[in-house]
Formats: structure tokens, C-alpha cells, sequence
């Protein structure tokens, strides 16, 4: 017999872990919201060309981790899965002329990414990501504004220590000419290069920066590094950004070989870590400024930055620095009653008080009464409403299985009785 299991790279958000995604996917949407970032969402897959032309044709990203659709045959389009978030938000950006909306227009998107990469801990090929983008606004200040605004994502989702790594990666007047400078640099040591980066030397230099080969560490750091190399205009702007993270008391390290892995990048670059995790996994986010890419993707020329955010690692470091999960909502009652047969009363009381707006399940078993209520304290419910003859009076037993007091009431009275009392409780709760 065939067992079915999740696909390789892709893991299932059971309900403690659903409920704890939900719980930062709010907090990242109140938080944008906060920040003046307006909902949008764009489809979990795209033209292929969306990315190979947005994110670059040479990037680890398009080359060895696009999640190709297969094309059916009546199809001459090819899709990919999207990789990141930020190549179809400024598709969409483009298609519906959002340039001529006041600017910038400030996005926040947050679902599933996906890439074809090697599973291991911590990478997956299903992921989520918090995305934030703000297209129209060359910066600096809304620089800082983002780097902020991530920072403070980790803080309030309960994940403290998180730093920044900054960098500026330059811009199309000076990019190049440091490009050739660290081509010429490498092309020195092209011996010592293990040959994927020999490889890579030629297609795409600046990828070498951030290669994870042990044997790139001792020329990576002797490597020319780009913020000695910025034009005066991006030097400038890289001083402004960190003038205003100063000003905001964000602190930051300054990290040159921060390249990111996607061609888009101009100037800006960050990067949020916890000092600590071990390779891969300790990047928890980051992004940049992409100041090329709405022409790219067919716009008139206008900046833009943002950031991804991922949500998975992030609930590894929740983990493993001991952050308590949010605790699942219990129901504040559950319907029991003295004939085990009588599941029409107990729905229909319970289907009552879910009209009312109060979380309440229905013992639909057939099991005597005493089991009823054993699984309604397994439950953990406020209540029990305990259906017996009274009902004939049209009263019910309200029993509340945390003070282990009863009373009987009017049925009539029952969801006004239930959702004052558990709403003292929780307001109990809330203090204590
Ligand atoms: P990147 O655009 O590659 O810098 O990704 C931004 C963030 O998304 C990373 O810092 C991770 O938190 C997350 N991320 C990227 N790729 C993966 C993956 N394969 N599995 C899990 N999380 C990922």
C-alpha cells in the first residue's frame, strides 16, 4: 500500500504551528498597516520571464532554483512558481499603472514562496515570507523607514537580538567599474577558486562575495570592497541611510560583502540576523533597494525598496531561543446533556450560541452524560451546558467547570449569560 507523504522540501503547519503563522502574518499586516503599507496580493506563479528578467538570468535564485511549471501542451506561455514576492508586485505595479497613483505606493504582501533548492534545516521549497515594498521613492529616508520597520517585526513578534548588516551595493554608474576591479582581483587568484566560482567569475562576479565555500573565505576577504568604490551620489545616499538609522537608534554593522543573491539590488542592502545560527538558517531576512527594476519589468524608470521576511526561520528561532507558542483558543462552552441520544437539543444549542458569536462545541457523540463532561474539561471550556429536564421549563444547567459552580437558567437568557461571564474571565485573564 502506497503512503503519501508531503513533498520533499515542504512541511505541514499543523494547528500549533498554523495558529503561531497566523499570529505573525496579523502582526506583520497590523505592522505595515501601521507604517502607511496598503494590502496587495499577486499570484503564487508568474510568467517565467517575470523573474528571469526581473531577478537576473544568473542568480542561484533563477538558475538553480526556479520552481518551472511543466507547460501543458495548448500553453506556449512558461510559468514558474514565484521565488520571492517583489518581482510580481512590481509586475503588478506595471500592469495596472500604478506610477501614475500618488507616490510612492507602499505594498505588503505575505504567503508562500517557493524554490527548488536542496532541502536541509531551515530551507524549504515551500516557505513564507513577510514582504514589504515601497516603489516610488529613491530614498533615503523611506530606507531607513523599511530597515526600521523589519526590525521592529522581530521585536514585537517576540524574537529579540536580531542585528542588521548594511551595505550598499552601488548603482549602474559605479557598480561596474567596481565590478572590473573585482574581476581583475579575482582573475588573479583564478587557481586558487574552486571551479564553480571560476565559473561564476565570469557570469557574475559579484556573486563570488557571498559564496559559503570555505575555500572563498581567505580571497573574500582581501577582496576590494564596494563601499570603497561608490560613486559620490550612492556614497551620499549610503550616509543618509545611516544618518537616519542613527537618528531612529536602529544599530547596524556595516557588512561590504553583502551582496544579496539577486541582481535587482542597487544601493541599499540589509540583511537581519541572529548572531549564532549556523550558516543558512541565520539569515532571517532581507532586502534592498531596487532602483532598475520597474524599467526592467517594462515601467518608466522609478526606485523602489523592500524587504522579505521569513517567517519559517523565524519560528525556528522563536524555538530555539524558548518564545512559549501562542496558546490555542479553547471553546468558552460545550453543550453535554443528560440523554446521550439527544444530539439534536445539543446542536441546536450549540449552533444558538455560534449565532451569538461564541466559540462553542457540541457533544455529537452518543456517550453518557459523565464522559460528556470529562471531555469538555479535557477541553478546557469555561462552560458546560448541561441539557437535562429542565429543559421542558425551558431552562438549562450553566455549569462553569472553572469555578465548579452551577445554576440553572433560562435558555433564553444563555448566550448573553455565557458571553458575560467568559468575557470577565478572559478580562481576568488578560490582567493576571
Ligand atoms: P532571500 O530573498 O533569499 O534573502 O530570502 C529572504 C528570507 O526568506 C531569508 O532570510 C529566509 O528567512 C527566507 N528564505 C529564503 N529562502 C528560504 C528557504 N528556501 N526556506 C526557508 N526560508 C527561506
Amino acid at each position: 500500500m502506497t503512503t503519501f507523504r508531503a513533498p520533499r522540501g515542504t512541511h505541514d503547519l499543523l494547528p500549533a504551528d498554523r495558529i503561531r503563522f497566523t499570529r505573525l502574518e496579523r502582526l506583520a499586516a497590523d505592522l505595515a498597516t501601521r507604517y502607511g503599507y496598503r494590502p496587495i496580493e499577486t499570484p503564487s506563479f508568474e510568467q517565467a520571464a517575470v523573474f528571469e528578467r526581473g531577478i537576473g538570468a544568473v542568480t542561484d535564485v533563477v538558475e538553480k532554483e526556479l520552481f518551472r511549471i511543466a507547460p501543458r501542451t495548448e500553453e506556449s506561455e512558461s510559468w514558474a512558481l514565484r521565488p520571492e514576492p517583489t518581482a510580481g508586485i512590481v509586475r503588478a505595479y506595471v500592469q495596472h499603472g500604478m506610477q501614475t497613483w500618488p507616490q510612492p505606493v507602499k505594498l505588503t504582501m505575505t504567503g508562500p514562496m517557493f524554490r527548488y533548492d536542496r532541502p536541509q534545516a531551515g530551507r524549504y521549497r515551500q516557505f513564507w515570507q513577510f514582504d514589504v515594498e515601497a516603489i516610488g521613492d529613491p530614498g533615503p529616508a523611506v530606507d531607513a523607514e523599511i530597515v526600521e520597520l523589519g526590525a521592529r517585526f522581530y521585536r514585537e513578534a517576540g524574537l529579540d537580538g536580531v542585528e542588521v548588516l548594511l551595505n550598499s551595493v552601488g548603482d549602474a554608474a559605479c557598480r561596474s567599474a567596481y565590478v572590473a576591479t573585482l574581476t581583475e582581483y579575482y582573475r588573479a587568484l583564478r587557481g586558487l577558486l574552486p571551479p564553480t566560482e571560476q565559473d561564476r567569475l565570469e557570469r557574475n562576479p559579484l556573486r563570488l562575495l557571498d559564496s559559503k565555500d570555505p575555500a572563498m573565505a581567505a580571497p573574500n576577504a582581501r577582496a576590494p570592497r564596494i563601499t570603497d568604490h561608490l560613486c559620490e551620489a550612492c556614497a551620499d545616499h549610503f550616509a543618509l541611510v545611516r544618518a537616519h538609522l542613527d537618528a531612529l537608534s536602529v544599530p547596524y554593522l556595516i557588512e561590504p560583502a553583502l551582496v544579496r543573491g539577486l541582481d535587482y539590488y542597487t544601493r541599499t542592502a540589509f540583511e537581519y540576523y541572529l548572531p549564532g545560527r549556523e550558516g543558512q538558517q541565520q539569515a532571517l531576512g532581507g532586502g534592498g533597494r531596487y532602483d532598475g527594476l520597474v524599467e526592467l519589468l517594462g515601467g518608466r524608470p522609478t526606485p523602489g525598496i523592500g524587504f522579505g521576511i521569513g517567517l519559517d526561520r523565524l519560528v525556528l528561532a522563536l524555538d530555539e531561543t524558548g518564545v512559549a507558542p501562542p496558546a490555542e483558543p479553547v471553546p468558552a462552552a460545550v453543550v453535554v446533556g443528560a440523554d446521550p441520544a439527544a444530539t439534536i437539543d445539543r446542536l441546536r444549542v450549540a449552533t444558538d450560541l455560534r449565532a451569538a458569536g461564541i466559540a462553542a462545541r457540541a457533544e455529537l457523540g452518543r456517550r453518557k452524560l459523565g464522559k460528556q463532561l470529562e471531555a469538555a474539561a479535557r477541553d478546557q471550556a469555561h462552560f458546560a451546558v448541561i441539557l437535562g429536564d429542565e429543559q421542558a421549563d425551558g431552562q438549562v444547567q450553566l455549569r462553569d467547570l472553572k469555578a465548579g459552580s452551577q445554576k440553572l437558567i433560562p435558555i433564553a437568557d444563555l448566550a448573553r449569560e455565557v458571553a458575560r461571564a467568559d468575557a470577565a474571565h478572559r478580562h481576568g485573564l488578560d490582567k493576571g
